[in-house]
């Protein structure tokens, strides 16, 4: 059985930690979409992790970690990141990358750099992780693919082509260094020596996997929001983040998805630019985002200070209809026991107009958020293992949450650990 932990809103809503949960029964992790622009944090008995491009499931010896063909990968990110949770006593992972997955080349990153300081202000708030470039190449069909690295024949007269082509924009765009041919050539035979040893036809492997009736997770990177389709546009990432995109990034057959879990957390944050209806300023949003998450919101890749809000029923409620959620895992609601009345967006009002139906970007940017105030708990909920024991407010915030955006709120994080979890119906 496959099942996909993604995300319903802006990213960060906790699905390294839900995925790392759900590894504990998993065979496969799969990582199918995204870069190592954003990061997932996660906590366990080895200590406190960022992983950007391993899968949340490197942690068991159980388990298979797959990249699949639809992610941006950064070799020597992936293998700094290998090495660092071998240094900190986690067992050598079970690691496979896809033969069809595209590589992040050290030009995609420098263009992704050169581009936002051409824009300037108007930039897009880039992680300068070669993200955009990347995947502009990708669908340009110019980008490189590790199957590739095994021809060098093929490589010799690509990396030519390439040099030519990007040295064009180098010189009279941006007034940078050129490529050399040879060097472009000689990073990809370092790629070649280091993502060599796991190289794998990893859809055929998931094939069989799933004659073998094996337990498959696809974890999501970012959230519904951030879809290039679906989402903020352009205030988007650059490949989709949708569970249906699972199978393409993956290389399984889309029926094989049978649980969609969408991760939503209690409240609102965002990184980069892009309308944020129910955003907060001031103390009031400092003082949510120093009790958040885990020590803070704070990007786990960049350290960059987390926009805050208040939970957005209209854009939580899109983000899981458009994940095709079968459960919703909702997160991170032990940080709101400070609060002694906890606002939450119910609808947009553009235009004068109510509407809890999220809508398309130049509607968005108008839309000013209608909140609705709940009774605050005022206590910790951490530790508590069972629905029942919750505070009578806490429930009927969850309650009230699950009625706003009509999917199962099937389970309560509590706290950043693996056992924080409770679960209900
Ligand atoms: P992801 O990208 O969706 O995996 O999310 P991040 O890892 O960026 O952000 C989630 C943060 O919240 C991390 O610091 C987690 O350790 C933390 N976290 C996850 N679930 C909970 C929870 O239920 N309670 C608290 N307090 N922190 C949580």
């Amino acid at each position: 059985m496959v099942k996909a932990v993604v995300g319903a809103n802006w990213g960060d809503e906790g699905k390294g930690k839900i995925t790392d949960m759900l590894a504990e029964r998993a065979d496969i992790i799969i990582r199918f979409q995204g870069g190592a622009n954003a990061g997932h944090t996660i906590i366990n008995d080895y200590g406190k992790f960022a992983l950007h491009t391993l899968p949340s499931g490197v942690f068991y010896d159980h388990t298979t970690s797959i990249i699949g063909n639809g992610v941006a990968l950064d070799i020597p990110v992936l293998f700094k990141e290998i090495q660092s949770i071998i240094d900190r006593g986690v067992p050598a992972p079970k690691i496979l990358v896809s033969d069809r997955a595209q590589m992040v080349m050290s030009y995609h990153k420098n263009f992704d750099a050169y581009e936002e300081e051409r824009l300037g202000g108007k930039s897009f708030g880039s992680t300068k992780s070669g993200i955009a470039p990347f995947y502009s190449d990708k669908y340009a069909k110019i980008g490189f693919q590790v199957s590739e690295l095994f021809d060098e024949e093929l490589l010799k007269e690509k990396v030519a082509r390439i040099a030519d082509q990007k040295n064009v924009m180098l010189e009279h765009l941006y007034h940078k260094p050129l490529i050399k041919p040879e060097e472009l050539y000689h990073e990809l035979m370092e790629y070649k020596e280091m993502v060599g040893p796991y190289v794998c036809d990893t859809s055929s492997y998931l094939h069989n996997a799933l004659k073998e009736g094996k337990e498959i997770l696809l974890e999501g990177q970012l959230g519904t929001l951030k879809d290039p389709d679906h989402g903020i546009y352009p205030m988007v990432t650059s490949s989709s983040t949708l569970a249906a995109y699972g199978a393409i990034g993956a290389g399984i057959p889309p029926y094989e998805i049978k649980k969609v879990i969408t991760v939503c957390k209690a409240y609102s944050s965002a990184v980069g630019a892009g309308a944020f209806v129910s955003e907060i300023f001031g103390e009031e949003a400092d003082e949510l985002r120093r009790r958040g998450g885990d020590g803070g919101e704070f990007g786990a890749t960049t350290g960059r200070p987390r926009r805050m809000g208040w939970f957005d029923c209209v854009a939580s409620k899109y983000g899981c209809r458009l994940q095709g959620t079968t459960d919703v895992a909702f997160t991170v609601l032990d940080v709101l026991g400070y609060l002694d009345e906890i606002p939450v967006c119910v609808g947009y009002e553009i235009d004068g107009e109510v509407t809890t139906d999220f809508p398309v970007t130049h509607l968005l940017e108008k839309a000013k958020p209608v909140l609705a105030k709940l009774p605050g708990w005022k206590c910790d909920i951490r530790g508590i293992k069972t629905y029942e024991e919750l505070p009578e407010n806490c429930r009927k915030y969850v309650e009230f949450v699950e009625e706003q955006i009509g999917y199962p709120i099937t389970m309560v994080s509590n706290g950043p650990g693996r056992d924080d979890i409770i679960y209900r119906g």
